[in-house]
């Protein structure tokens, strides 16, 4: 796509901002100027991604961040979250629901009820939840752009992936009836398939696998950043980060 843009005085929630890709796309989005409210579970991490946005913004005079530690299995936590943004800014520019969980890889009769339970809350309940709380912030922007976090696990129906695939084309269909029904406003929803990326999450799906060999979660992050572009005309679409383009819900070919 096209390159970083321009997010000077925007307000962008990150969700699963302590490592990983969100921890990439939050940096990159304050490097662009946003002020970036960063959640995640993990404090540690958090205060590392505040700590180099910090250096960058001394170094260029741009970004900002404001850090929530939430888990987002906390539905009223989630709750209070739209409350405190609408206190404080009055709106929301941009939402990165990003944070997810894998669960665990085994076949579908293995699955402890606790872990498929668990990856539905994060990866569905709490998306739905965060959409939501900060739904008419998003409305308020000139400019709304929210981008929801997938995977091509959502349409290949992979043997052993049944929490996860579900959880992900849950989550999918959730952004694309937001999108339906935003389409006559400013508001742009899309879903992102990031491909894979050298992250803790995947080091768990395939643990056998060179690290090395696998893009850097920094350059799938810049893939997605053109996403929260004002200028952004597509809703409704799935970004595909290894195809470069827009896909329609399907499948590519
Ligand atoms: P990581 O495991 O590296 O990071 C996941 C992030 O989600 C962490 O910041 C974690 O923070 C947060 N998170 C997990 N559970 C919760 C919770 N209960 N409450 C709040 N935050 C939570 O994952 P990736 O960066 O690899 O994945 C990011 C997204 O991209 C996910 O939605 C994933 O499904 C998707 N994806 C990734 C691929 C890859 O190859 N890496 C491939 C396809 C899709 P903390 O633990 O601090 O709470």
């Amino acid at each position: 796509m096209t390159s970083s843009p321009d997010l000077t005085g925007r307000v962008a929630l990150v969700t699963g901002a302590s490592r990983g890709i969100g921890y990439f796309v939050a940096r990159q989005m304050a490097a662009a100027g946003a002020h970036v409210i960063a959640v995640a579970r993990t404090v540690g991490g958090l205060e590392e991604l505040d700590d180099e946005i910090k250096a960058e913004a001394a170094r260029t005079g741009k970004g900002e961040a404001t850090l929530v530690p939430l888990d987002l299995t906390d539905m009223a936590g989630i709750d209070r979250l739209g409350g405190a943004i609408n206190e404080r800014w009055q709106k929301l520019d941009i939402l990165v629901a990003n944070a997810g969980v894998l669960g665990v890889i085994a076949p579908i009769g293995h699955v402890e009820a606790k872990v498929f339970d668990k990856v539905m809350a994060v990866n569905v309940t709490g998306t739905w939840r965060l959409i939501r709380s900060v739904d008419p912030l998003l409305r308020r922007s000139d400019a709304g752009r929210a981008i929801v976090l997938s995977s091509g696990s959502a349409h290949s129906a992979r043997a052993y992936w049944a929490p996860y695939a579900a959880s992900k084309a849950a989550v999918e269909a959730l952004a694309r009836s937001w999108a339906d029904e935003t389409r006559n406003t400013p508001l742009r929803v899309n879903i992102v398939n990031p491909g894979v990326a050298r992250t803790a999450m995947r080091a768990l799906a395939m643990p056998g696998e060179d690290p090395e060999t696998l893009p850097h979660p920094s350059e799938v992050a810049a893939e997605i950043l053109p996403l929260a572009s004002p200028t952004l005309t597509e809703t409704g679409l799935i970004w595909n980060v290894e195809l470069g383009r827009f896909t329609a819900w399907q499948k590519p070919a």
